[in-house]
C-alpha cells in the first residue's frame, strides 16, 4: 500500500502546472476560428447561398436543399484549408452525452485513385446505424433504422481532423430520438406565442428569441487518485468515504486564489472553447474543495444548449491531459457541495429583452408584467413536470439538500416585484391607472427601481427572478439542459397562448385592450399565487406548507417521472407539437431504464469493493490486532486483560461491521435478483428506488465507520482529504 501513497506523491504533488500554448493573437481575433459562422459563410460560398442561410439562420426560413451541395462545397474548401479529412453528424441522443461516427472524406475517383469528397447529401442526412440508442422500444416496433438531419441553426465546427454537423436524431417513423428535436420544436411554439403576445404592445414585432446562459459547475481530481477509486471510475462518485476533517466549513475555497495547475487546465479550456465560439467570461472556485464554474456569456437557447454539450466534452477531454479527471456527477462527494448547472433563461426581441422593466410607457410596464405572470402560470401548472425535467438518479443526491433547490419547484420574485404583484392583485379595478406618461400608475415606486434592485436573490429558491431573467437552479451538472428547457419553454408557451385566447375573448367582448390584459392578469396572480415563495427552500416548514397549497412534494425519482405523463403533459405537449404521446411514453421507459441501471451498476460496484476490498483489508487489520493481544498476553499474563482493552474494542467492532457488511451485501444481491424479475420499468424502478437505494446507504456507514478505525497504511482507497486536497 505505500505503493499507493508513492503514487500520489509522483502525480500530485511533484506535478508542475502544464505550459498552455497561448494563441499569438488576441481573443477576439481567434474567437469562433474553428467555426463555420456567417463570415466564413460570406467568405466560402456564393451570394444567393449565403443569402439563403442568413435567412434560416436569422429568421427561421427553410432550408433550401436544392443549395446543399453549393453549401457543402463551400464548407469542404474552408475545413481542408485547416487539415479536415472526416466529417460526423453530431446528435445528442437520450444518453446524456453526444454522439459521433466519423466519416473520411475520401471516395474512388473511378480511375483507381482517391479524391476527397463532401456532398450536400453527407452534410444534411445520414442514417447512422444507431440501434443501440436509448428508444424507449420506438425502434424494435417499428423500422429499426433511424436519421440525423443537420439542424442549420447551429452552425458547424471544427474538432482536431473533424468537421462537426451538429443534427437531430429521429426514427424513420418521425419520433423524435434526440434532445435537440423537442427542444428546437418547443423554441418554435413559445417564439410564436410569445410574439402573438408581444403584439398586443409592439405590433411589429417579428420574432421573439429564448436566451440560456448556463453556469457549469465540476469538480477536478488527480487522476492517480481517481484511478485508485473503482467507484469514481465506474459510477462517477464515492460510494463510501469517511468526510475529511476538514472540508468547506471554513469556507475558504469560494472565489479564492486558482491553484496552478487547475488555472492551466482553465486557460486552456477557455482558448479551445473560443475558438470554437462558446463566449466564456467566468470562472471561479466554488464552495466545495476542488469544484470549480465556468459560464459564458448568453446564447440563443438551442446554439447555447450545443455549446453546453461541447464544453462538457472539451472538459473531460482537456483535464486529463493536466493530470486530471473532470467530475461532472451531481454529487460525487457526501458531506460537501453537489454541482449544478444554473440555467439563466429569459426572452427578447429585436429591440430588447422581455423580462427587463424599462418602465417608460405603459405599454412596457404591462408588457413587463404579463411575461413575468404568464412565466409563473406556466411554471404552477407544470411545477411536477419541470421538477420531473430535472430529476435523475444522479441529481436526486444533490436536490432536498442544505446546498441544492429542495425536490418542490417555487418561484423567488424578490420583496419589490412581489410587493407590486400582489398590490395588482389587490387593488381595486377603478384604482389601477394604465394611461399616461409616467408608467403604469400603481399608485407605487415606478418600476425601474424596483428592478434594478435585485440584491436580496434567495439562493434557496429553484426558479428565481434575477433582475432581467429567471434563473431555474435545479438542473443537474450532468444534464443535458435541453430536458429542463423543453419544458419549460412549453409550459410557458401554453401559458401565453391561454392568455392571449382569453384576452382576444373579452375584446371580442367591447372591452379595450389594455383593460382587457390587466383583468386577465389579476385573474392569473390569483391562480398561480401557490408557487410563489420568498422564504426559506430549504426549510421543513416549507414542505408541509408547499403540500398545502397543492405543489408537487413527491421525492422518490421514479414516481416524479410519471409527470410526464400526467394528462395535462400530454395535453401541453401535443397542443404545442413538441411531442406526442408515444414519444413520451418512450422517453419515460427510457428514464426508468437508466434510473434502474445505474443504481444496479452502483449496487455491483459496491459489492465489489465491499467483498474484495473492505473486508480483506479489514480482516487484516484485525489479525493483527488479535496477534498484538496474544503476545501481549503472552508477556504481561496477569495484566493483560485491562492492557488490550482497546485491542479487543476494536476487534469486535470489525467483525460486528465486517459481518453486517456481508450480510447486507447478500442482501442486497437478492433483493436485485427479485427486482430484476419485474417487467414492468417503472415498478422495478420503484423497488431499486425503495429497497436497493437505502441499502447502499447502510453498507456505506458501516464501511465508513472502518475507515476510521483501520490502519491507513492498509486503506485500500485514497481517503476524502486526498481526493479534496490534493492538486
Ligand atoms: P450569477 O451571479 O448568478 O453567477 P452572472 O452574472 O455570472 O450571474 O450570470 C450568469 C449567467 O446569466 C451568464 O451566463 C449571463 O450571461 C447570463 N445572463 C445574463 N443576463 C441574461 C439574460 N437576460 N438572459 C439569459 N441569461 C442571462
Ligand atoms: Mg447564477
Amino acid at each position: 500500500m505505500s505503493q499507493l501513497r508513492f503514487r500520489v506523491v509522483e502525480t500530485a504533488f511533484t506535478k508542475k502546472p502544464l505550459d498552455v500554448e497561448v494563441p499569438s493573437e488576441r481573443p477576439s481575433e481567434y474567437f469562433a476560428k474553428y467555426v463555420f459562422n456567417k463570415e466564413k459563410m460570406y467568405k466560402y460560398l456564393p451570394t444567393q447561398v449565403y443569402n439563403m442561410m442568413c435567412n434560416v439562420i436569422d429568421h427561421g426560413a427553410p432550408f433550401d436543399r436544392s443549395m446543399a451541395d453549393q453549401v457543402a462545397k463551400g464548407m469542404k474548401k474552408w475545413a481542408m484549408e485547416l487539415g479536415v479529412t472526416h466529417c460526423t453528424h453530431w446528435f445528442q441522443p437520450l444518453t446524456d452525452t453526444t454522439a459521433e461516427k466519423h466519416d473520411a472524406f475520401v471516395e474512388h475517383d473511378g480511375k483507381g485513385g482517391m479524391i476527397e469528397e463532401f456532398t450536400g447529401k453527407m452534410l444534411v442526412q445520414q442514417e447512422p446505424d444507431a440501434s443501440s440508442f436509448p428508444n424507449g422500444g420506438i425502434r424494435s416496433t417499428f423500422e429499426a433504422r433511424g436519421y440525423s438531419a443537420w439542424d442549420p441553426t447551429s452552425p458547424v465546427f471544427i474538432i482536431d481532423d473533424t468537421l462537426m454537423i451538429p443534427t437531430v436524431f429521429i426514427a424513420y417513423t418521425g419520433e423524435a430520438l434526440d434532445y435537440k428535436t423537442p427542444l428546437l420544436k418547443s423554441l418554435h411554439a413559445i417564439s410564436k406565442a410569445a410574439t402573438d403576445v408581444c403584439r398586443y404592445f409592439y405590433p411589429d414585432v417579428k420574432k421573439v428569441v429564448t436566451n440560456l446562459g448556463w453556469e457549469q459547475e465540476y469538480f477536478l481530481i488527480d487522476e492517480g487518485l481517481y484511478g485508485a477509486r473503482p467507484d469514481l471510475l465506474l459510477t462517477g462518485r464515492t460510494l463510501m468515504g469517511h468526510s475529511a476533517a476538514k472540508d468547506q466549513q471554513m469556507e475558504d475555497h469560494y472565489f479564492g486564489a486558482i491553484p496552478g495547475r487547475v488555472a492551466a487546465f482553465m486557460k486552456e479550456l477557455e482558448i479551445c472553447a473560443l475558438q470554437l465560439g462558446i463566449p466564456c467570461k467566468t470562472r471561479h472556485n466554488e464552495v466545495a474543495p476542488n469544484q470549480f464554474e465556468l459560464a459564458p456569456i448568453y446564447e440563443e437557447c438551442n446554439l447555447a444548449v450545443d455549446h453546453n454539450m461541447l464544453i462538457m466534452d472539451l472538459m473531460k477531454k482537456i483535464a486529463r491531459k493536466h493530470g486530471f479527471r473532470c467530475l461532472l456527477h451531481e454529487k460525487p462527494f457526501a458531506g460537501i457541495n453537489g454541482s449544478g448547472k444554473h440555467n439563466n433563461w429569459s426572452l427578447s426581441t429585436d429591440t430588447g429583452c422581455l423580462l427587463h422593466a424599462p418602465g417608460k410607457t405603459p405599454e412596457e410596464n404591462l408588457r413587463f408584467l404579463t411575461f413575468i405572470i404568464e412565466t409563473l402560470m406556466g411554471v404552477y401548472k407544470h411545477n411536477a413536470l419541470l421538477k420531473a425535467s430535472i430529476m435523475s438518479a444522479t441529481n436526486a443526491h444533490r436536490l432536498g439538500g442544505h446546498e441544492a433547490p429542495p425536490a418542490i419547484i417555487s418561484s423567488f420574485l424578490g420583496k419589490h416585484l412581489s410587493d407590486l404583484i400582489d398590490h395588482l392583485e389587490n387593488a381595486a379595478e377603478d384604482k389601477i391607472v394604465i394611461a399616461g406618461k409616467h408608467g403604469l400608475d400603481l399608485d407605487i415606486p415606478s418600476l425601474p427601481e424596483l428592478m434594478i434592485d435585485n440584491t436580496d436573490r434567495n439562493r434557496t429558491s429553484p426558479f428565481a427572478f434575477t433582475g432581467n431573467r429567471f434563473e431555474f437552479r435545479a438542473v443537474g451538472s450532468e444534464a443535458n439542459c435541453a430536458s429542463a428547457l423543453i419544458s419549460l419553454n412549453s409550459a410557458v408557451a401554453e401559458a401565453l397562448v391561454n392568455f392571449k385566447t382569453r384576452v382576444d375573448s373579452l375584446m371580442a367582448g367591447g372591452i379595450e385592450k389594455d383593460a382587457a390584459i390587466l383583468r386577465i392578469l389579476r385573474e392569473d396572480i390569483k391562480t398561480c399565487k401557490p408557487v410563489r415563495f420568498e422564504g426559506n427552500g430549504y426549510s421543513e416548514e416549507w414542505r408541509a406548507e408547499a403540500g398545502r397549497r397543492g405543489l408537487d412534494i413527491e421525492t422518490s425519482c421514479p414516481l416524479i417521472f410519471d409527470a410526464y405523463l400526467k394528462p395535462e403533459t400530454i395535453h401541453m405537449f401535443e397542443s404545442l407539437n413538441v411531442m406526442h404521446a408515444k414519444e413520451l411514453e418512450a422517453r419515460n421507459e427510457i428514464k426508468w431504464e437508466t434510473y434502474i441501471k445505474k443504481i444496479q451498476i452502483e449496487a455491483r460496484v459496491f459489492g465489489d469493493i465491499a467483498i474484495n476490498h473492505i473486508i480483506p483489508v479489514a480482516t487484516r487489520y484485525q489479525s493483527t490486532l488479535i496477534d498484538n493481544v496474544h503476545k501481549v498476553l503472552d508477556i504481561f499474563q496477569g495484566e493483560a486483560p485491562a492492557l488490550s482493552e482497546n485491542n479487543m474494542k476494536q476487534i469486535k467492532e470489525i467483525s460486528t461491521r465486517t459481518q453486517r457488511i456481508t450480510a447486507d451485501v447478500e442482501k442486497m444481491i437478492n433483493a436485485r435478483k427479485v427486482a430484476n424479475r419485474i417487467e414492468n420499468l417503472r415498478q422495478r424502478a420503484i423497488v431499486y428506488h425503495d429497497t436497493i437505494a437505502p441499502m447502499l446507504e447502510s453498507i456505506r456507514h458501516e464501511i465508513d465507520m472502518l475507515e476510521m478505525i483501520v490502519d491507513d497504511e492498509l486503506w485500500p482507497l485514497p481517503k476524502y482529504r486526498e481526493l479534496l486536497f490534493i492538486r
